[in-house]
């Protein structure tokens, strides 16, 4: 089959074993195709030898980056398992890409970017000099870009809370709001699954903004239902160094406060060393316009990157958060010790105040109360929630 032929309504195509299509990516009108079903290999011929692009399945798609960029570029695909193709009308999809969905037509501008630096003088995907890992990993790294945008879209990230409480007292003091994809097939996706992608592909800032959202939303509730007890709490939400220093940052979280009616006294924004390092100026007077809105600011992972005093100095911060790693083995290692004590004493000089993270056992808990450090946050007290988890423990915690 070859597909010069204009085609302007969608149809299903059935591909036999052995049967090759011929697809002219970018030819005018030329399809995109949808795999339904079976498995299709797509590869391209190089002195009569065929060199394989990829190996696509179910819920894959094959031709529409020409769709995209408008280039030329020639591959054939050949069933291996009988495969019914869904073939996509390029019009629809450009109508689509281009009013339908501004975040589609991002994320897709970005993956033509992105393939084009691979693209070799032939104009398709060198699979020969590209190492057939790479291939894959780029595809399956393309697939999983254009699942979060629709996830973005259909709005599926939002805010587990995690109490960090007084280690004075073991009151509630606040949240921390991490992140969560509630994914219709795999359920709730971590962050460790999702956040580096969505920061390479810029799309993190959307989950930021849907986190936060999501998060003042909830600790709204809370303080409704709880009254003068809850008066204090607040709620820390991380922002991506990729995009904190952005000159929209502010005016959002100004909306965001104001669409979920939650006071700026009750939001922190955690930022991470890599934050200051990359543009300091910029970060600072982003960071001093949130703390004239009333919103604090928090350094997260504390000890871990390359911050230097004079970084810190600059920054109007009120929290350090001491990272994981030396609270696991501040009770059995004296070195840990000696640095977590430098941290807080830090801490101390500067008037912030002091979050220890990844707190387990006990016995971490009541060295970091010795040391002087002021909050506590672990699996000890409590894990991330979600809204309906949380309730039900804040009235167990009370
Ligand atoms: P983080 O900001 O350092 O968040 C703390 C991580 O430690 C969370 O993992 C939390 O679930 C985990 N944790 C809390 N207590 C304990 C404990 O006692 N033991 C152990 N082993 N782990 C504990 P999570 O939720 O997987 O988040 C991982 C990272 O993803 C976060 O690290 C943060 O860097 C990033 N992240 C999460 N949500 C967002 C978000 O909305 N935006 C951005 N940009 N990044 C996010
Ligand atoms: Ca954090
Ligand atoms: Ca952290």
């Amino acid at each position: 089959m070859l597909y010069p032929s204009l085609s302007t309504t969608s149809q299903f195509r059935r591909l036999l074993p052995d049967d090759r299509l011929i697809f002219t990516e970018g030819a005018p009108g030329g399809p995109a195709f949808l795999i339904e079903s079976g498995q299709v290999l797509i590869f391209r011929e190089r002195d009569g030898i065929e060199v394989e692009v990829a190996r696509l399945g179910q819920g894959d798609v094959f031709g529409e980056i020409a769709l995209l960029d408008g280039g030329v570029r020639t591959a054939s695909a050949r069933a291996l398992k009988d495969a019914l193709l869904f073939e996509i009308d390029p019009a629809m999809m450009r109508r689509h890409i281009d009013a339908a969905d501004p975040v589609i037509g991002m994320v897709m501008d970005i993956l033509v970017s992105r393939l084009r630096s691979v693209v070799g003088p032939g104009g398709y995907l060198r699979p020969d000099t590209m190492p057939r890992q790479t291939t894959e990993s780029l595809l399956g790294q393309m697939r999983t870009e254009r699942e979060i945008a629709r996830a973005i879209r259909l709005e599926q990230f939002v805010a587990a809370l995690q109490p960090i409480v007084s280690l004075a007292d073991g009151a509630i003091a606040g949240f921390e709001a991490l992140a969560r994809w509630q994914h219709p097939e795999r359920g709730i996706v971590l962050p460790g699954g999702f956040i580096p992608i969505a920061e390479s592909a810029r799309l993190v800032g959307y989950i930021d903004w849907l986190c936060m959202k999501a998060a003042c939303l909830t600790l709204r509730r809370v303080k409704d239902e709880y009254g003068a007890v809850a008066d204090l709490w607040w709620v820390s939400v991380n922002l991506s160094g990729t995009h904190f220093a952005h000159p929209e940052t502010v005016d959002r979280i100004a909306a965001i406060l104001k669409e979920t009616g939650l006071p700026p006294s009750a939001l922190k924004v955690e930022i991470t060393e890599t934050v200051l390092v990359s543009d300091i100026d910029a970060a600072a007077s982003v960071a001093k316009s949130l703390r004239d809105l009333g919103v604090r600011i928090a350094l997260d992972d504390f000890g871990v990157g390359y911050a230097s005093l004079a970084y810190l100095h600059r920054m109007p911060l009120d929290t350090l958060k001491i990272d994981r790693s030396f609270i696991d083995q501040v009770t059995a290692s004296p070195q840990s010790e000696v640095i977590v004590r430098a941290m807080l004493s830090l801490g101390e000089s500067f008037s912030l105040t002091t979050v220890a993270e990844g707190i387990e056992r006990a016995d971490q808990a009541e060295r970091l109360t010795a040391l002087g450090c002021h909050y506590a946050q672990g699996w000890l007290f409590a894990r991330p929630m979600l809204e309906a988890q949380l309730l039900p423990w804040l009235e167990s915690y009370r």
